[in-house]
């Protein structure tokens, strides 16, 4: 049958909503499990931005890169990274463009929020031995109770040992969890705000209930049993907490979600969704024109302040030592390359969560499985904190996406006023790139059991790859 007058002029006119899966190729399906299948892997091993770096840097030594540390001069088509206090990365190919006239950067953020132990952590309460949390970025505290955690991080022994810790993740190991209130003796619990209902301090976790078997001494047998366990296993004392680094995280296992295994459910997906495509997309940069480089940043979860976030001028080292062993650095020249660099900050968004529907402004929100989102400006009501990329900017990456067939959304985070967000894009602005944000939806962000959906990684992963190959 024909098309109508109408008809055509629609498909000519309307922007159509697409869902990604529809009309899709059994072989770019079997693809896109296959990728997501490595990125549940990923995320599983890789729980902390510590954890990340570590299994990041396996992953750059084996394809090839070098420290940049360990290199004098550097050419076109060569792939170097630098790793900062085992918690952030640059990875770098450089391009054969003189490097003066910018470069192709994608940067996600690696940290995601958890429960940090406080300095003095442990105590004892009617013979239960438990931690003091403080939690780290933007958390819902009642989710995190009742559901069983795993402790990860470092601690730094007196004598400037380093001890990794990781329990809770293999078959067999003990997990850890907070104890919520059973609903039998709820009723004043229930009667306050979501927000009121479990507060910061409500955070302890449960470590333990067995007394140190002695007769002597009353008090604290719990935790000397405990104390006593770590310093068998470990070598520490309690003094040790205060130079230490210890994150408990959700212990459940990322896996498919649905019937259909069409989407991913677990933790830390914000940011390492994004993390993930953009590294991997990098492994598939050779000899590109323009220098291609992927940065990850930690305490983006916290406003992006430390030396390890993405405000410290540890990026600009690295950027500067391009300089030096490629065409040789000069006063003024990284601002240069800055001002000439295509920079996508790479962050989650909120996809739309049919539990909540009033929250969104259904025209211009994110929808799982309709390919990646490209926001031009995050903040709150006022459009406050937003760095806004420029309509010229914007047009570009719309170009370089619908050329190369990429699924992509425009949108916003929800109804003015209810809400806002923010990521790293408006220090790199500052540094006067161009940036626009570009990354996954994700339903329950910020949750212990994140939500994405596999065909939106995929597209994410094939966006960035063009975006540091593109000319
Ligand atoms: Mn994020
Ligand atoms: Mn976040």
């Amino acid at each position: 049958m024909e098309k109508s007058q109408t008809q055509i002029l629609k498909e000519k006119l309307f922007r159509p909503k697409k869902n990604g899966w529809e009309n899709l190729k059994e072989n770019k399906k079997k693809d896109i499990f296959n990728y997501a299948k490595e990125y549940i892997d990923f995320i599983n091993e890789a729980k902390t931005e510590r954890e990340c770096v570590k299994k990041i840097k396996e992953i750059l030594d084996k394809r090839g890169f070098k420290n940049i540390e360990n290199t004098t001069n550097l050419k076109a088509g060569d792939k170097v990274y630098y790793i900062n206090r085992y918690k952030n990365v640059y990875a770098a190919v450089i391009g054969s463009n003189d490097l003066s006239n910018g470069f192709n950067i994608i940067g996600a953020h690696i940290d995601s929020p958890r429960l940090d132990l406080k300095p003095n952590p442990l105590y004892e309460s009617e013979e239960l031995a438990l931690f003091k949390t403080h939690y780290y970025g933007g958390i819902k505290k009642y989710q995190w109770v009742n559901i069983p955690l795993s402790m990860h991080g470092v601690i730094m022994k007196k004598n400037n040992e380093k001890i990794e810790i990781n329990i809770g993740e293999k078959e067999g190991e003990p997990i850890f969890t907070i104890a919520d209130l059973l609903p039998h003796l709820s009723s004043q619990q229930e009667k306050k705000k979501l927000n009121d209902a479990i507060v910061g301090e409500d955070l302890n976790i449960l470590v333990g209930s067995i007394p140190f078997a002695t007769d002597e001494d009353k008090t604290d047998k719990v935790n000397l049993n405990i104390l006593n366990l770590l310093n068998q296993k470990y070598g520490i004392v309690e003094r040790d907490f205060v130079s230490s680094e210890i994150e408990f995280v959700p212990a459940m296992k990322a896996s498919s979600l649905g019937f259909d295994e069409s989407l991913v459910a677990g933790y830390g997906q914000d940011d390492r969704v994004c993390a993930y495509t953009s590294l991997t997309a990098l492994l598939e940069v050779e000899n590109p024109s323009r220098t291609a480089i992927c940065l990850l940043a930690d305490k983006e979860e916290v406003g992006s302040m430390g030396n390890t976030g993405m405000s410290s001028s540890v990026f600009e080292y690295f950027l500067n030592e391009l300089l030096n062993k490629t065409i040789g650095n000069k006063p003024g020249l990284l601002d240069k390359c800055l001002k000439s660099s295509r920079i996508l900050s790479a962050d989650v968004t909120a996809g739309y969560n049919p539990n909540f529907p009033n929250i969104y402004e259904k025209n211009n929100e994110s929808y799982i499985g309709h390919g990646i989102s490209v926001i031009k400006y995050t903040g709150s009501a006022s459009k406050g904190g937003a760095s806004d990329a420029n309509a010229e900017f914007v047009g570009y990456i719309r170009n370089l996406f619908e050329k190369n067939n990429i699924a992509y959304q425009n949108s916003e985070m929800g109804k003015i006023g209810i809400g806002g967000g923010g990521t790293i894009a408006y220090i790199l602005a500052d540094r006067g790139a161009d940036v626009i944000d570009c990354g996954v939806p994700v339903i329950s962000m910020h949750s212990p059991y994140e939500i994405t959906s596999k065909f939106d990684i995929y597209n994410a992963y094939k966006a960035y790859e063009i975006f540091y190959k593109d000319e």
